[in-house]
């Protein structure tokens, strides 16, 4: 039997250590008359999502801030949902809105996300905001990408210099990674399924981030010794449990550190989302520029 050589990135830990830092923060704007409010818009019953909102709402919950649960059947119409994200958006005790993806046939999730006020866009995932975070300027960061910079910092990894590779180009996780590890003066490769040599190119970095949604696809052996490994594939097995997109028992054999699937990336994303809704509330307070 061998053992795990890499120090193992324990989001759920760090993630409490986030939340219980912003409960603070959310005690003392309640103190000044504001209070972070983040409003939940569940189309549906996707039972994933079901999941996902429940803890987001605990979150709050548990952090001091106020959770606005919204639950819509899923025959909803598209100008039912957008009224109520106008609606939302005009509500002052809203600092952030969350509509959880995905959304129910028949409703076009780009314009339901446009939609949303760059201000109370508390995901990231507006172009106005993903636009800011390529020119450097962030106001709302995607959560997810959001959270591994966490998870970065927390493997010290000395990110300036360093070959970041970052498989998987989605909006909401490879792009906003790509202009998060760039700013901090890494060297970014973004790979994708056209990508000709992937193990080639994945040997190289100093620095894994699987975004890819495709169990354990990146194999151990890819895996160069002393690299930083960030996982944040979530894929069912066919046991019902929860694997992530690298080969996890081999890597961690390479690795120096590397995140688990679950308890690395996931706890974090929730994390940085009320992170999000803090920084808005900031702002409703006047303690920040928008
Ligand atoms: P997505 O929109 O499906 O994007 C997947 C990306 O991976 C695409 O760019 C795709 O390339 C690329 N890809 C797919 N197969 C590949 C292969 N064999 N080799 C190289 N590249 C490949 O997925 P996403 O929304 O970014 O999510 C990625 C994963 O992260 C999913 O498992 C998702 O569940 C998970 N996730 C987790 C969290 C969390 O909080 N833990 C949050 C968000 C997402 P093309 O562009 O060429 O198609």
């Amino acid at each position: 039997m061998s053992t795990t050589s890499a120090k193992i990135l324990d989001g759920k830990a760090l993630a409490a250590r986030v939340r219980a830092g912003l409960a603070t923060e959310a005690a003392r704007l309640t103190g000044k008359g504001v209070t972070p409010g983040l409003a939940v818009v569940l189309v549906g019953e996707d039972p994933a999502s079901q999941v996902y909102v429940r803890n987001k709402t605990k979150a709050c919950h548990e952090a001091g801030f106020r959770a606005f649960d919204h639950k819509l059947p899923a025959t909803t119409s598209e100008s039912d949902l957008l009224a109520l994200v106008a609606k939302l958006n005009d509500d002052p005790e809203v600092d952030g809105i969350l509509v959880q993806l995905p959304l129910p046939a028949g409703i076009d999730a780009r314009r339901v996300l446009l939609a949303v006020h760059p201000r109370k866009d508390v995901d990231g995932f507006h172009p106005d905001n993903l636009g800011r975070l390529l020119m450097g300027q962030p106001r709302f960061v995607a959560c997810t990408p959001f959270g591994v910079m966490k998870l970065i910092e927390e493997s010290g990894l000395e990110l300036a210099g360093a070959e970041a590779v970052i498989v998987g180009r989605s909006n909401i996780v490879g792009k906003p990674m790509a202009a998060l590890l760039i700013a901090a003066d890494a060297t970014v490769t973004v790979c994708h399924s056209k990508t000709r040599d992937l193990p080639g190119v994945v040997r190289r970095a100093d620095l894994v981030i699987a975004a890819l949604g495709r169990a354990e696809t990146i194999k151990g052996d890819w895996i160069k010794p002393g690299a930083v490994v960030i996982d944040v594939g979530t894929n069912r097995g066919p046991d019902g449990k929860l694997v992530g997109d690298v080969e996890f028992a081999a890597a961690a054999q390479r690795a120096s550190a590397i995140t688990p699937v679950p308890g690395g990336v996931g706890p974090m994303t929730i994390a940085m989302l009320l992170a999000n809704t803090l920084i808005s509330a900031r702002m409703r307070a006047g303690e920040l520029a928008g």
